[in-house]
């Protein structure tokens, strides 16, 4: 059993800054991960980081524009902190060293950005993210806070209280991935969840093989409600056979999109009159779609995206690692040609529900970074906000687990007063079902009256043996793949109610063959089929709270666009949806959003761009 006062699940971007903040607040701070902390996919982040450092930019017309991108399903508290810590956040990266690309007279270049209406995204070359990663990991050595990698967490230790919001997160458990052991981790003061996105819920995607939503998935069982996770961002410019991303640092720096027939089509088509390629994301993913179904794509698949005209000094300057993307995984030399390009999941902007100091409903169980929804994404992250994000709301949940007084938080969050009940009939039962159960896999003799962590520590040995002794079955990856294509056809950017039912259908169908589910690697040093198995179960969580979110959201809003009513709905869905795991089904309630910030209210608009 391992002991320490804040326990950060995670190594990328907001897990490093939970740590410090958590660090220099005072606690015994350690890091789990199951990736080394450089090996994050913060470090696959391109583009830029969103804050108002420049005179005649401010942080009120950062808040602005982060609202609208939202489609205004963002709440005002978290974005205005968002908008208001960032300058001072991204200048003490500055200061620890990170090296910003720099105009000539030595100023911290920023570059525009998608839904922006300032040159807002600081950055580094194209390889933001990788610096972000360096220069935290070289402040958490300093510090000498301890970091155990290539540790894979498997669930949170909590109490069972009936109700979720008096239920206590006293640790985790977690597998060496070297030696196979499942341990304790004890939290004298809280654990935050930093485990980044789910995009391995879709087949075609720009996220790692290592963004599996366990974070996601713990914290739902755990009782903590997972927001507004029908809103998945699509981006525009990912490569048509891998899914790679194609920074919108091109598009920022002037590169254009063309259809088949040489067309600038999101002016020719009137898709976005005045930002043209810049509309926010959601926008021009679908543009492009339907470049591709009106007969006017390339291939009849993507479209073409060309930085020739930025010519060779400048793309070698700031863009260079998009030539060696488009090279490597396309064989085209973006110099001398355009780039293919398609929409590819990208990015969630819903998650584990927390307030603005990074806490669930459940005492001591934080979260932050990309698998948190505090939310400023709404239905729409804005390009570059993500960064901020990490950066402001990993410290601030890093410092309140450490004992801080960040003040008492605006944003409410769990099953409450303020909440309304769901009543959709939904096309088939989700949630558990026999062996694939949360509760079934501890069915191997655990003693009742020891505590909450050593419990959780028995029955995931407990889940380990089971899949471990049974040597026949289905494999993991066939329900993977199964679930990844289910979830690209039928929960992608334009969605209808036949599709997502057949979604849900499919994702049931992954469910029961869970149940007969084996390992095959019988080794206990690296056994990725190990943990890849125990990753698909998380990721079955994950997609259905996606298509369920889908389903009962029958409007047009940010990135979820419904055949079905094709316009937004304020009358009725100025809400958050929020999915809990209730005796191991999910239930369905919502939350209206705040538009209320410190001095005005954001009031809804036509988003057009
Ligand atoms: C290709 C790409 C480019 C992007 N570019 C930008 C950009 O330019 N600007 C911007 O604002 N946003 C960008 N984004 C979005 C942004 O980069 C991500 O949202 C963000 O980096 C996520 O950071 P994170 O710290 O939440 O998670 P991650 O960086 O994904 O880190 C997750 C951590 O959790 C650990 N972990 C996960 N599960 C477990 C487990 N079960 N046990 C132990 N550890 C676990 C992993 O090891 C890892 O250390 C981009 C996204 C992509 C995919």
């Amino acid at each position: 059993m391992y002991e320490h006062d804040v326990l950060v699940v995670g190594a990328g971007g907001a897990g490093l800054r939970a740590a410090i903040a958590a660090h220099e607040a005072g606690a015994d701070t350690a890091i789990v991960s199951k990736l080394h902390p450089v090996r994050s996919h913060t470090g696959a982040a391109e583009g830029g980081i969103n804050a108002a450092l420049q005179e005649g930019d401010d942080w009120e017309l950062h808040a602005y524009d982060t609202m609208k991108g939202s489609d205004y399903l963002a709440d005002a508290p978290a974005v205005e902190t968002l908008a208001q810590d960032a300058p001072e956040d991204t200048m003490r990266l500055e200061h620890w060293g990170m090296p910003f690309s720099r105009e000539e007279d030595g100023r911290v270049s920023q570059r525009p950005f998608g839904g922006l209406s300032y040159p807002r995204t600081t950055y580094a070359g194209a390889e933001t993210g990788h610096h972000l990663l360096h220069t935290m990991y070289e402040q958490v050595v300093k510090r000498g806070i301890q970091v155990y990698d290539e540790w894979y967490v498997m669930n949170l230790a909590t109490t069972d209280e009936a109700d979720p919001n008096d239920r206590q997160c006293e640790g985790i458990v977690a597998y060496d991935v070297q030696t196979g052991k499942v341990e304790g981790f004890k939290a004298n003061q809280g654990v935050i969840l930093a485990t980044g996105g789910p995009g391995q819920a879709f087949d075609h995607t720009t996220n790692a093989v290592s963004c599996t939503g366990d974070g996601h998935a713990m914290a739902y069982r755990a009782g903590a409600p997972l927001e507004d996770m029908e809103f998945i961002q699509f981006h525009p410019t990912s490569l048509p056979s891998t899914g790679v991303l194609i920074s919108e640092g091109v598009r920022g720096e002037g590169g254009i999109l063309y259809n088949n027939d040489g067309e600038r089509f999101m002016f020719e088509y009137g898709y976005a009159n005045n930002s043209g390629e810049l509309a926010s994301r959601d926008v021009v993913a679908r543009a492009e779609l339907d470049e591709v179904a009106e007969g006017r794509g390339v291939e009849d698949e993507y479209v073409h995206l060309d930085m020739r005209h930025l010519g060779e000094d400048r793309i070698l300057d700031r863009l260079e690692n998009i030539l060696h993307l488009a090279e490597d995984f396309e064989g085209v030399d973006g110099l001398v040609e355009p780039m293919p390009v398609k929409p590819g999941q990208h990015y969630a902007m819903g998650g584990i529900e927390v307030d603005e100091n990074g806490q669930t409903c459940i005492d001591g169980l934080y979260a932050a970074g990309e698998c948190a929804c505090v939310s400023v994404h709404g239905g729409n992250r804005l390009g570059g906000n993500a960064l901020p994000e990490l950066i402001v709301f990993g410290k601030r949940a890093g410092a309140h687990a450490a004992g801080d007084d960040l003040g008492e938080p605006e944003i409410r969050t769990g099953y409450g007063d303020d909440v309304e009940d769901d009543d959709t009939e939904l096309p088939v039962a989700p949630g558990a079902s026999g062996l694939d159960s949360a509760d079934a896999v501890a069915d191997g003799g655990v003693a009742a009256e020891t505590g909450a962590l050593e419990q959780a520590v028995e029955r995931e040995r407990a889940r380990v043996d089971r899949l471990m002794d049974k040597d026949s079955g289905v494999q993991h990856a066939e329900i993977r793949a199964k679930l990844q294509n289910a979830m690209t056809d039928y929960v992608n950017v334009f969605r209808n109610e036949e599709g997502i039912e057949k979604a849900l259908e499919i994702i049931r169908e992954c469910r029961e063959e869970y149940q007969d589910v084996y390992v095959d690697d019988p080794s206990t040093t690296f056994n990725t089929d190990l943990q890849q198995t125990i990753e698909t179960r998380n990721l079955i969580d994950v997609a259905e709270t996606i298509a369920l979110g889908a389903l009962v959201r029958n409007e047009f809003r940010g990135a979820h666009w419904r055949q079905e009513n094709q316009v937004r709905d304020d009358e009725n869905w100025l809400k958050h949806t929020l999915v809990s795991w209730d005796d191991g089904e999910p239930s369905i309630f919502y939350r209206p959003v705040i538009l209320e910030g410190e001095e005005k209210t954001y009031e809804p608009k036509v988003r057009s761009y």
